[in-house]
């Protein structure tokens, strides 16, 4: 029976993106039918100015399982991020970034195989805040200066929630997670430390998970020594479990470890769906040029593939992107020695590389 999966292109680079992933992963073999709907700034005038209208959540809710491409969050005003709104509407708290060496990337790094395990629900992430000047604001600051702390009276204001049970519910699907993918350590990171009640709860609950879990490691880092060991030795780590704005700072350093984020797919997970996109963002300025990598995209359909069991499929999908990347010649301009180099292939011509890798192992 053919899997259904909601396909969201996105805007940017997403669009092209998409095309060349949704390519490859019909060229498997595996049977998808796709559900394929609009979201982000340039839809939003049809829908009331909704930049994520309720069908395209409610065709990820019955389906269970969608596939995004990136879409643009305006800088300062217009609306809140899709991204955000989604992972919260659909409470997709477990994003995992796999960060893996292939052979053949240029790299400082080799043999690099970290997974980064980032709550996307809660911290400063959550996006509750109060304009500086703003009644709330002002209502805030002085509630703080009556409790005996100190904030000038021109702040703006974010605040950072981290629960028990939000942590609770992490730290289990990471030590699930490690378990079902045979990971052998997990390292919570925090800045306990310095903030008691947030990070310092988040490391408190994590140990006690973990003590649930004896058949895995676990250790625990401050996470600016661990940005500094990650540059030094990041064959040390296996699993990181950060909570959400540590996990969006890191997962794009671990890119950079493996070849920058053209290679870096993305999961979320949540009780109900589990949604896969590309770490990176839509980069606005190659829109519609042919010129980005679609290997991140590609990449986020082979977790796809193993969330839906189609292990052998995903497998073969792997393997293939990874002969691709080791002959080194079907690769966009992000992967060759300089960025201006002639020998650089489009997205398009990625995916059509990939497909005969597919079908060269087939045939
Ligand atoms: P970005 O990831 O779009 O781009 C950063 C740099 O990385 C770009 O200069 C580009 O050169 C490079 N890059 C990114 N993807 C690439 C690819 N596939 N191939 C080759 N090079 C690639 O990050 P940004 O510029 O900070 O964000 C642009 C927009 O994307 C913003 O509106 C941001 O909010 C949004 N965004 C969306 C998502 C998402 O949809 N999940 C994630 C991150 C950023």
């Amino acid at each position: 029976m053919a899997h259904c999966v909601t396909l969201i292109p996105g805007d940017g680079i997403g669009p092209e993106l998409s095309e060349a992933t949704r390519r490859v992963l019909e060229s498997t073999g595996v049977e998808l039918e796709w559900d394929v709907l609009d979201a982000g700034a340039d839809v939003m005038d049809q829908h009331g100015g909704n930049p994520l209208p309720d069908h395209v959540l409610e065709s990820i809710e019955r389906n269970g399982v969608a596939l995004k491409g990136p879409i643009t969050t305006p800088v300062g005003g217009g609306f809140r991020s899709v991204n955000v709104t989604l992972r919260k509407t659909l409470d997709l708290f477990g994003q995992v970034r796999p960060c893996k060496s292939y052979r053949g990337v240029r790299s400082r790094y080799e043999d690099v195989d970290l997974i980064i395990v980032r709550e996307a629900t809660e911290d400063l992430y959550a996006g509750i805040e109060y304009e500086e000047g703003s009644a709330d604001a002002r209502e805030l600051i002085g509630w703080i200066e009556r409790h005996d702390g100190k904030v000038r009276a021109d702040s703006g204001i974010s605040i950072k929630p981290i629960s028990v049970s939000g942590t609770r519910r992490i730290f289990e699907f990471a030590f699930d997670y490690a378990r079902k993918n045979g990971r052998r350590k997990v390292t919570a990171v925090h800045k306990a430390n310095i903030m008691k009640f947030s990070d310092g709860l988040w490391l408190r609950v994590a140990r006690e998970v973990a003590e649930e879990h004896p058949g895995i490691e676990f250790d625990d880092r401050i996470v600016d020594n661990l940005c500094m060991q990650l540059v030094q030795r990041p064959e040390e780590y296996d699993m990181l479990v950060l909570p959400n704005l540590y996990g969006d700072i890191v997962s794009d350093l671990c890119a950079g470890l493996v070849g920058g984020l053209g290679l870096a797919p993305g999961a979320n997970f949540g009780t109900k769906a589990a949604v896969f996109e590309p770490t990176h963002g839509s980069a606005p300025k190659y829109a519609g040029l042919n010129k980005a990598n679609p290997m991140a995209m590609i990449l986020s359909g082979v977790l796809m593939l193993r969330h839906l069991d189609e292990m052998e499929a995903a497998n073969r999908l792997e393997a293939a992107i990874a002969d691709v990347i080791a002959e080194g010649k079907s690769v966009t301009y992000d992967m060759k020695p300089t960025r201006d180099d002639p020998t650089a292939v489009g997205t398009s011509e990625v995916a059509d590389a990939i497909i005969d890798k597919l079908g060269a192992a087939v045939a």
